[in-house]
């Protein structure tokens, strides 16, 4: 056993930092680096943790997050989320994800990659493009999939792609 956390970004998987082992002494932990959203967004970032936060520091992120547990059941969805998507955080906490809330990331790029991370049982990230088919419309986004193997979570970010910046 480590005694050694080491935190990614959990945008471009740069190495933040190595930490002694916080947060349930998860070896590998996600977080933003300072250059992924501009690095200064009202001094969020770096932050070495997206896991766990209070609600306002989750409303306060300039991307979309959700957390899921291992079957997919929405735990947290930011204002960011909400807005971009339509959906309130009281009318999404607690459903499945996959089937009762975004039925279009039901095919193997999406739900496939999230059901793969759960399987093996280890943390890992993925990040992707994709197109979410919203009633008012197709959204393209970039999306980062991180699971922490330990605490069994997994956080999604959202953003969307005209608002990613350079
Ligand atoms: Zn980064």
């Amino acid at each position: 056993m480590t005694d050694i956390s080491t935190v990614l970004c959990a945008w471009c998987g740069k190495t933040l930092a190595e930490v002694p082992l916080p947060h349930y002494g998860a070896p590998v932990w996600y977080g933003v680096c300072g250059s992924c959203h501009g690095g200064s967004a009202r001094g969020l970032f770096p932050t070495q943790s997206l896991y766990g936060l209070s609600q306002p520091e989750y409303d306060a992120l300039p991307f979309g997050l959700l957390e899921l547990d291992p079957d997919g059941r929405v735990l947290q969805y930011n204002s960011a989320e909400e807005s971009l998507t339509g959906l309130s955080r009281e009318s999404v906490l607690g459903k499945l994800f996959f089937t009762d809330v975004a039925p279009c990331t039901r095919v193997r790029e999406f739900e496939g990659t999230f059901r793969d991370m759960v399987a093996a049982g280890e943390s890992g990230r993925q990040a992707f493009d994709f197109l979410f088919r919203f009633a008012e419309g197709d959204r393209f986004v970039h999306i980062a999939m991180c699971y922490e193997a330990v605490a069994q979570r997994a956080v999604i970010l959202v953003q969307a792609a005209e608002e990613a910046g350079a």
